[in-house]
């Protein structure tokens, strides 16, 4: 007689995920009738359930049933077509299937040893990305979880190659790091939480679309060198969070190279669009980097949370970093890549599995198609908003981003947004652009078409009386 499981048996398991794959399966085939917003207070959920977990375990048929009725509809659906807010990410089958794998086999990617196949796997399929890039064969690369880490990484990295006493004595003050007045927060960040200070980070002024200004760079430098201060870092843009403006690279690194200064490029969205061969441009100077993060959780069909790191100095990371407890020693082999030595976390998520799963599934054909379909109907979206007099394109359609405005007070826009939200037209964010207010629709999913655009343009334009 086999011992009764204390987990879930084997057949209460295959009929559960029989149901969990037919849920998500007819999620997938018709994600529009769901409301991507939930019609929701704060707190509403918190008193729909219990406050106290339960002694006794409970079927899955009431978990699920809740999981239905309670938390879907409570829930911003990511996931969902018509999602055109921050930057609309998608995951995609192949992805969401890996992830079930992942959690199944739950390995820990500490080092070689702990699982091989977590290790070797995120080292082909990094490299099988970092072709894709066009980025030099010397790239070293490593998953984080999030774009913000990635670049905490490379911020410490950068200031280790400038002040490797920090190691053994602690940061010292008076390192400066420079970024575009439009650069992502995690940059200022990142480097607060290595104890840079916000004294010691500079927003570079950017031109008329919204690119850093090689001469401002080259300027705050020397003035920051008179003044006795250490510039160390610069972390230029590809594809800025606001609107997608691309900062000029190829300048930005001749600046680092003569001043000695570590490059790190945050293409954690706007990357993608480099692997179009028409957009191939944007990354261009890339390959000069000290470092490189883009994320395919944002725009390469892989479900949260996959962000990857590029170094060609893995080594600077190694010296800044690795630290080996005696119960993790293992023997030397130099085929053996032990990633933990190249990270603040010890472990990891398999994340290299989701990401080889979509690569392989669509290749690389498929994944550009859709790209470049999201980056289409972005320009003819923009298209369709300039020529209707009372909207006006605040900054350019640069990837599969469009920031507009109705021409008018920012009140006006903002009741507009309002009105758009509630609509069910589709679920739109807002940045600050010159002063003024401006509507931000991101086009990113898998399943979004032409005719979900138009069928919220229509609903937008009928707001406006
Ligand atoms: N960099 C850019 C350009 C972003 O747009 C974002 C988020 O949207 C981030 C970094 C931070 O991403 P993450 O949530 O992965 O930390």
């Amino acid at each position: 007689m086999p011992h009764p499981s204390p987990d879930m048996s084997p057949e209460a398991f295959r009929a559960a995920g029989h149901r969990v794959v037919d849920w998500i399966a007819d999620y997938l085939a018709d994600p529009r009738r769901y409301p991507i917003q939930p019609d929701r207070k704060p707190g509403e959920l918190i008193d729909a359930l219990p406050s106290h977990a339960p002694e006794q375990g409970e079927p899955i048929e009431a978990i699920l049933r809740d999981f239905e009725s309670l938390i879907v509809p409570a829930s911003t659906l990511w996931n969902h077509p018509q999602f055109y807010s921050f930057f609309s990410v998608s995951s995609s089958g192949p992805g969401i299937l890996a992830e079930a794998l992942i959690a199944a086999l739950n390995m820990n990617g500490m080092l070689w040893k702990s699982s091989p196949a977590v290790t070797e796997l995120e080292q082909v399929t990094l490299n099988w990305l970092r072709e894709w890039l066009g980025l030099p064969e010397s790239n070293f690369g490593i998953i984080h979880d999030t774009a913000s880490n990635s670049t905490l990484h490379a911020i410490l990295a950068a200031r280790h190659a400038a002040q490797p006493a920090q190691r053994a004595e602690g940061a010292q003050p008076g390192y400066v790091l420079y970024c575009s007045e439009h650069a992502h927060s995690s940059v200022e960040k990142g480097a607060l939480a290595l104890g840079v200070g916000e004294a010691y980070v500079r927003k570079i002024a950017t031109d008329a679309e919204f690119r850093m200004k090689p001469d401002a760079l080259q300027e705050a430098i020397d003035a920051d060198r008179a003044a006795g201060l250490h510039p160390f870092c610069v972390v230029a843009t590809v594809g800025t969070t606001s609107m997608t403006s691309v900062d000029p690279v190829p300048a930005i690194a001749a600046i680092c190279e003569r001043e000695n200064l570590w490059l790190h490029i945050d293409a954690a969205y706007g990357g993608h669009a480099g692997l179009v061969p028409e957009y191939r441009h944007y990354l261009d100077g890339c390959d000069r980097a000290d470092s490189f993060v883009i994320n395919p959780h944002k725009w390469l069909f892989t479900p949260i949370d996959c962000s990857v790191l590029y170094t060609r100095r893995p080594e600077v990371f190694r010296e800044a970093l690795a630290m080996t407890p005696a119960y993790l020693r293992s023997n030397y082999d130099p085929r053996q890549v032990n990633f933990m030595d190249f990270r603040i976390p010890l472990g990891s998520r398999f994340r290299a599995l989701k990401l080889w799963f979509v690569m392989r599934y669509f290749g690389r054909d498929h994944i550009v198609g859709i790209i470049r379909s999201h980056i289409q109907m972005a320009q003819h979206l923009a298209a369709e908003i300039a020529s209707d007099e009372r909207f006006e394109i605040a900054a350019p359609t640069t990837m599969s981003l469009v920031c507009f405005r109705l021409k008018g007070s920012d009140e006006a826009n903002e009741k507009l947004l309002a009105a758009m939200q509630a609509s069910g037209a589709g679920f739109f964010s807002q940045t600050v652009l010159h002063g003024r207010l401006v509507i931000r629709w991101a086009i990113g999913n898998i399943h979004t078409t032409e005719e979900d655009l138009q069928r919220s343009w229509q609903v937008v334009r009928s707001l406006v009386p």
